[in-house]
């Protein structure tokens, strides 16, 4: 039987509109949620990604400012930016757009957005908060995932898990967040032994690996969640996951679809976030 789809596209109409009531809540009390974007240099992808936060700020009524600098800029230049867009009190969120160029180091970037403002839960501060089970923001696309699985109404305590993945922005953040669901969490990565095996015996199973079709329907258990985080683009051009669709929701109990999938529940956690760092600083 053909898997349940998990529709990105609907949760993520839910929380749209959840979002939206917030912040005309907070409208209501004198805050209007903005969020600064900081895009460094011209990167296409980067482009339309950051079209695509602006557009869905102002489908929530959330005000959003795009800060752009030109890939020359220095380090420095950025940081400056961002200690100015630190100290401005209309602002409640502030995103540095992933990746800068090459001349900028990205972590020393990211640990200069204060961590009350970190929408995207990248700074050290948040990402040990999480690890240690505080308050703080989750980063958007594992927050999107856990969401996703809930949504299904399986219960996570007790499930095994399987991450392939465990990049910063991703596989580390999803593994930790599943831990924190009371999953039973392996982590798969390049130098994994048996990985086939390993996913074979997940309940869920979540694929972050930046390659089309790495997920057969063999490495599928029968039932399980298959959580799809690739983006990427397959041999004719078209836009698809880490995860072989058509043979893995033969298996497959739930399946997130690519595109439909993850990417737009990212794009709503980030609304989430933004909302609460506008809630906190204002203390409404
Ligand atoms: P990275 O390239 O940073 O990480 C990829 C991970 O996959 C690494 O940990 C790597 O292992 C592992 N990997 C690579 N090859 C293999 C292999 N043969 N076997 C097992 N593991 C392997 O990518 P990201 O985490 O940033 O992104 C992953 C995918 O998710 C990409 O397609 C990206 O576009 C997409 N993405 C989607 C988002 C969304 O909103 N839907 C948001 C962010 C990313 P190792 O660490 O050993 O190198």
């Amino acid at each position: 039987m053909a898997a349940q789809i998990i529709s990105g596209k609907t949760l993520a109409a839910q929380v749209k509109e959840r979002m939206t009531g917030e912040t005309e809540a907070l409208k209501r009390q004198g805050v209007t949620p903005c969020l600064a974007v900081v895009l460094v240099g011209d990167d296409p992808a980067s482009a339309v990604y950051v079209r695509g936060k602006q557009k869905d700020c102002e489908e929530c009524g959330i005000r959003s400012l795009l800060v752009r600098l030109p890939a020359e800029a220095t380090q420095q230049q950025v940081l400056e930016r961002l200690a100015a867009l630190a100290a401005d009190g209309a602002v409640h969120g502030i995103l540095v757009q992933l990746p800068l160029p090459r001349h900028i180091d990205e972590q020393a970037v990211i640990a200069a957005i204060p961590p009350e403002k970190d929408v995207d839960g990248f700074t050290p501060v948040n990402v040990g908060r999480m690890v240690i089970g505080e308050e703080c923001f989750l980063p958007c696309t594992p927050a999107g995932c856990i969401e996703m699985l809930k949504s299904t109404g399986q219960p996570l305590a007790g499930k095994h898990a399987v991450v392939i993945g465990r990049s910063n922005i991703v596989g580390k953040p999803a593994a930790i967040l599943l831990l924190r669901e009371n999953a039973t969490v392996t982590v798969c990565h390049s130098r994994t032994q048996g990985l086939a095996q390993l996913c074979r015996s997940a309940d869920i199973l979540v694929a972050a690996v930046g390659r089309a079709g790495f997920v057969t329907g063999d490495m599928v258990k029968p039932g399980a969640t298959v959580i799809d985080v690739g983006i990427n683009r397959n041999a004719e051009g078209k836009l698809c996951g880490d995860v072989n669709f058509a043979a893995a929701s033969e298996k497959a109990a739930f399946i997130t679809p690519v595109p439909g999938g993850v990417g737009l529940m990212t794009r709503a956690m980030l609304l989430v976030n933004t909302v609460q760092a506008a809630r906190m600083q204002a203390k409404a």
